[in-house]
């Protein structure tokens, strides 16, 4: 057992409007946090109530960007206990990005105590109508007071929790998507499949032209030949043709999603057939000419699934299954949606219990 010192808030929050959550807005009480420092090591790992924190303007990550982060949630299921799904797939990932931004990887079991202990702290949090969540963030930044480009000696890692609302609150409705033809998100040999802040630096521009446009959305096409299709900036993209769902191979600068690698293995399970392969946005656009093209959806902790109902390519449009959501969609939905909320049998391990409310 690791030993995680605790110091309580004075005077716990008020709770938010569970109607009014939205994404990201509100934090809970307390956070999780770890120090690292050449020669010693991750150390200090503890938890704390949730304040502003110094940093010196000097501290590497404000000016070269080394800093990696995660992205998962808690639920509070029927029964009243708190759940967390795949999480060591996300804290393994973690380490990957660290990995490739020269960060000190982090001992995966402390890790997973700190946030199992944090979220026994905040478990009221947790908001229990069915589709809100507790968004979980681990993040680690380079605190070096020094404004030479290298890798920094000394990081802190932090676990912040965010109640957050149902995604789909307004139904599970399809999304219109632009795919891009000018820029980039990532290329080969590069940092693409690193959950890092410097990939969502360089999809900003994109992203705020495809929205003068109406789109939600962009799809990433690949950085040399803008062919292949990547994926969707915060999810994964998938297409099912002639009844085969088809996904983009991890390449390297493709991220490789936790949800995604859910629905493969649901795939395997259900006996449909899913490949991994390149898939150019041509193929996309003739499969739809033929009358092939069944569904195309996202997928991602923050939607778990999200139907694509329009894609948008050099002036070309493409309406997917009259807009509306694909049977092949909703079902995998519904299904993680009910293993997160503990009303389908989880037979896979995936679904951890962490605290009792
Ligand atoms: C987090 C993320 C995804 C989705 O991954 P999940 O593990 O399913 O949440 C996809 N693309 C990018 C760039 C991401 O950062």
């Amino acid at each position: 057992m690791v030993d995680i010192a605790v110091t309580k808030v004075k005077t716990p929050g008020t709770l938010p409007d569970p109607d009014k959550l939205g994404f990201g807005h509100y934090f809970t009480d307390h956070m999780f946090v770890m120090d690292y420092e050449t020669g010693k090591g991750w150390h200090s790992p503890r938890i704390v109530p949730y304040e502003q924190f110094e940093l010196y303007p000097s501290a590497m990550v404000l000016h070269y960007g080394q800093a990696i982060f995660e992205g998962m949630k808690a639920f509070r299921t029927d029964a009243g206990e708190i759940v967390v799904f795949r999480t060591l797939e996300y804290l393994n990932r973690f380490n990957r990005s660290a990995e490739i931004l020269c960060i000190p990887k982090t001992d995966v079991a402390v890790v997973h105590e700190g946030l199992k202990k944090l979220l026994e702290t905040d478990k009221r949090w947790v908001p229990a109508k069915h589709g809100t969540s507790l968004y979980i963030r681990p993040f680690i930044v380079a605190t070096d007071p020094y404004v030479g480009v290298k890798s920094s000696d000394k990081y802190t890692l932090f676990i912040i929790l965010s109640p957050s609302g149902a995604y789909y609150a307004a139904g599970f409705n399809p999304v219109g998507i632009r795919v891009e033809d000018k820029y980039v998100r990532a290329v080969p040999g590069g940092i693409g499949e690193a959950k890092t802040p410097g990939n969502y630096a360089a999809s900003l521009r994109a992203q705020v032209e495809a929205k003068k446009e109406g789109y939600a959305q962009v799809l990433w096409l690949d950085g040399i030949e803008r062919k292949y299709v990547e994926e969707v900036g915060t999810m994964n993209i998938f297409f099912k043709i002639k009844g085969e769902v088809v996904t983009p191979a991890l390449n390297g600068s493709i991220l490789g999603g936790i949800t995604r690698k859910t629905v493969l293995e649901l795939c395997q399970d259900w006996g449909v057939k899913a490949t991994e392969r390149q898939i150019s946005i041509d193929e996309v656009f003739a499969a739809h000419e033929k009358g092939e093209l069944e569904e195309v959806f996202g997928s991602g902790t923050a939607a778990v699934i999200s139907p694509v109902g329009e894609l948008s390519w050099k002036g070309r449009k493409l309406v997917i299954g009259d807009g509306k959501t694909g049977p092949f969609s909703q079902k995998l939905f519904d299904y993680v949606a009910g293993l997160q909320y503990g009303k389908v049998a989880d037979k896979h391990g995936w679904v951890e219990k962490v605290a009792k409310v």
